[in-house]
């Protein structure tokens, strides 16, 4: 039985892989003569495993493989694709570690967008960052899609709280938290029914939960500045009690693995910690 959940027409998602292994959520949009994957998934067999899918879903081959970013839960099974065309942004894969070569591949980069049309289909991807240096989005507005890579992490998955350790490779650097609140701004511009996340549950109301990012973000941002203001240090900070963050705790308590949980989310608040203290205080190639 097929992974692939529809989600419109055109597009479908598999988000059991990531349950099963450390994979994204990988997805693909099918146009009238091929289809494009989006993301790899983190091993050579999920990505041999999603080209079967998808050609049998759509019985239309598949064309493209989009990489969101390079982290290597989205580019690990990307050899799978090689004799395909690779969609991605320049700065995707110039951030890319130096053991991963894309030499012989056929490949079309963009700075800031890229859009590929057949028919009356369109298919747009931009350049946004705030994740990773070189995060990038598909949208098909024909069915108010959006494929927003790691820039969204829902429930269960790290307490639906973002990543943002790991923006850079070399030289390393935290997420850049103006990125986030530019593409958030840019999203609320789309039409949009179903934003799907780069792991966790998909998201049906867009509008809702980007004005929720947006106010996190925005109070992020004021903490921070103001506690860089009265010249605290990085360690003398604590977390404002913001809900997102007070839900995230309530959740960690009531797993059964409670002090693993626990630990595990001190880790992700302390690379969103950092990432705001290091980008507002100027810090921004500390890690
Ligand atoms: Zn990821």
């Amino acid at each position: 039985m097929s992974k692939l959940e529809r989600i419109s027409d055109h597009v479908v998602v598999d988000k059991e892989t990531q349950y099963g292994s450390r994979s994204c959520i990988l997805g693909g949009i099918s146009l009238s003569k091929y289809s494009i994957a989006i993301d790899s998934g983190d091993s050579l067999e999920v990505g041999i495993g999603l080209i079967k899918e998808l050609e049998t879903y759509f019985k239309v081959p598949v064309k493209y493989l989009f990489l969101t970013h390079t982290h290597n839960d989205h580019r690990n099974g990307r050899e799978a694709f090689k004799d395909l065309t690779l969609i991605a942004s320049q700065k995707c894969i110039d951030n890319m570690p130096k053991s991963v070569s894309f030499n012989k591949w056929k490949m079309e980069l963009f700075d800031q967008e890229l859009i590929v049309q057949e028919d009356n289909l369109t298919l747009e991807f931009h350049h946004v960052g705030g994740h990773s240096v070189g995060s990038s989005i598909a949208y098909f507005p024909v069915e108010k899609v959006l494929f927003a890579g790691d820039l969204f992490i829902t429930n269960p998955v790290n307490f639906g709280l973002p990543f943002m350790g790991f923006y850079q490779n070399k030289p390393k650097r935290t997420g850049n938290p103006e990125e986030y609140l530019a593409a958030f701004d840019k999203f609320k511009k789309m039409n949009l029914d179903v934003i799907v996340p780069g792991h966790g549950k998909v998201i049906l109301n867009p509008q809702e939960y980007l004005d929720e990012q947006i106010t996190f973000y925005n109070a992020l941002k004021d903490f921070f500045n103001s506690a860089i203001e009265e010249g605290k240090g990085l360690d003398e900070i604590k977390f404002p009690r913001l809900e997102p963050i007070e839900a995230a705790h309530k959740d960690a308590e009531s797993r059964k693995q409670r002090s693993n949980a626990l630990r595990f989310l001190d880790n992700y608040l302390n690379w969103i910690k950092r990432s705001f203290y290091n980008y507002y205080s100027g810090k921004f190639f500390e890690i």
